[in-house]
């Protein structure tokens, strides 16, 4: 592809992308294409010669449009919002442009160079402890996924306490609310199902500071050794905030690390008034949250935080002889290969860099305060009706919630709604209970939107009630 034929196609999928953001309301929230329809609709081998550029994108329309759940939708209010904002695709375009691989400063010094600063802004931007910043010991990195820093936390822990030669004793922790992926890091790392242990939750669903302190004192009374904690900030299911200042309390005592998880409510730190989602963190080795869910960026878009950056670099480094260069011997530059697990690494400050400067620390206030506050609006309504109760407190933008006729009725709930097209939700189990979880986030929802999703879901309701006289 030359520049020239570059510049028409590049102005064309733009367009295309324009229109989309105008029309992602209009399509089936939920795709409805059936197991197999997408692949149907593909030639078995690939084109044996070049393709005019404009069939590649007709079948864009033909052939994945059908197939796509569109997370951009207002009307998507399934598992967490995934915001593709109009900075953010600017900035992966052009990343994408340039085309660099950042695993070292050498090799491309903007790339990690603008990757720290823009780090340390989020630092400032959500009020978290200065010790997080690059000034000091610590720093922040960008990973690709929640499940990723927790990962990487989890093998510096594991170094931190040992390594190799203690791995079988080793005994991490999280709460039975805490979000698959510790228990996948966990699998990851080398430790048995045995050796991470669920700890139990409060009526609030937030981790049990004390039961956590008596599993820790009996497993090293055991001759085992306590190095790790994984808290939530705002977990999956509720939206449940781990006592993180108790938990550190009682990892101290054992020297264990501690990772917090904000994953998606990390954001909610943008606005002073929900700083709340913070507390504890002074006091924690790691923190991470995704503003590739509720921060206008889209994914792959992690920030990762730890106190002290050394025990990262300590547990990942490895300095074949052809990575060797000057600035890195120099000891002066930061080279992010070690802060994560693959070598290469994409130049993902870039759209984070963008969705900062487009919005400002104030649109993003906007944005965040206007989710939160359509939610509590929701969270009231469903607290008014007669039909349905809140299953857990909304202290932020995901309300929980369930009919009073039982699993089926929310079930059958969930299912009608999903299937016709005109919103999305999904559920989770709480205290043994099919709930239905509203996540309110896209960029795109308005409270027409909101309120909308409100009427059906309680119109639903009523002509599921109406087919069953018990309810
Ligand atoms: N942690 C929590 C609390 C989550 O809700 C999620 C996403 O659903 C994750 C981690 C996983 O995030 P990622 O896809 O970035 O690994």
């Amino acid at each position: 592809m030359t520049p020239d034929e570059f510049r028409q196609a590049g102005a064309e999928v733009v367009e295309w992308i324009a229109r989309y953001m105008e029309q992602a309301g209009d399509y089936p929230v939920l795709s409805t294409v059936d197991p197999g329809e997408v692949r149907a609709n593909l030639p078995p081998s690939p084109p044996r010669w070049p393709e005019p550029f404009a069939d590649v994108l007709a079948d864009m329309d033909r052939v994945v449009m059908p197939g796509i759940t569109h997370w951009q939708s207002p009307d998507f209010f399934a598992f967490f919002p995934a915001n593709a904002s109009g900075p953010s695709i600017l900035g992966e375009l052009l990343s994408a442009g340039l085309g660099v691989q950042g695993m070292l400063w050498a090799t491309s010094p903007a790339c990690t160079e603008l990757e720290t600063h823009v780090l340390d802004w989020m630092v400032e931007l959500c009020g978290l402890p200065d010790r997080f910043g690059s000034d000091g010991a610590g720093g922040g990195v960008i990973q690709d996924s929640a499940s990723s820093a927790l990962l990487v936390a989890l093998l510096a822990a594991r170094e931190r306490a040992g390594g190799a030669a203690v791995l079988g004793r080793l005994r991490a922790y999280t709460s039975s609310h805490a979000h698959s992926s510790v228990e996948k890091g966990a699998r990851i790392a080398g430790l048995s199902a045995e050796q991470l242990t669920m700890v139990g939750v409060g009526p609030d669903y937030a981790m049990d500071a004390t039961a956590l302190g008596m599993v820790m004192d009996a497993d090293r009374a055991a001759g085992l050794i306590p190095f790790f904690v994984a808290a939530t900030a705002g977990t999956t299911s509720s939206n449940a905030f781990d006592p993180v200042a108790d938990i550190a309390a009682v990892a101290a005592t054992h020297g264990a690390w501690v990772h917090v998880d904000g994953a998606m409510s990390g954001s909610a730190a943008v606005a002073p008034e929900f700083r709340f989602v913070n507390d504890g963190l002074d006091r924690v080795d790691s923190y991470c949250f995704n503003p590739h869910k509720w921060l206008f960026t889209n994914f792959d878009c992690d920030c990762f935080f730890v106190a002290d950056r050394q025990a990262l670099i300590d547990a990942l480094s490895i300095l074949p002889e052809y990575l060797r260069n000057r600035a890195t011997e120099s000891g002066a530059v930061i080279d992010y290969r070690d802060w994560q697990i693959p070598l290469g690494r994409r130049f993902r400050a870039l759209k984070l860099w963008f969705v900062l400067r487009h919005y400002g620390v104030e649109g993003l206030r906007h944005h965040v305060r206007e989710h939160v506050a359509l939610s509590q609006e929701f969270a009231g309504w469903v607290e008014a009706s007669p039909q349905f109760v809140l299953a857990a407190p909304t202290p932020l933008n995901l309300v929980s919630f369930r009919h009073r006729g039982g699993d089926a009725v929310n079930e059958a709930i969930r299912d009608r709604l999903n299937e016709s097209g005109e919103l999305y939700l999904t559920h989770t189990v709480l205290d043994g209970h099919v709930t239905l979880r509203m996540s309110i986030g896209a960029l795109a929802t308005q409270r027409e939107h909101v309120e909308r999703a409100w009427r059906r879901i309680e119109v639903v309701a009523r002509s599921l009630a109406g087919s069953d006289p018990t309810l």
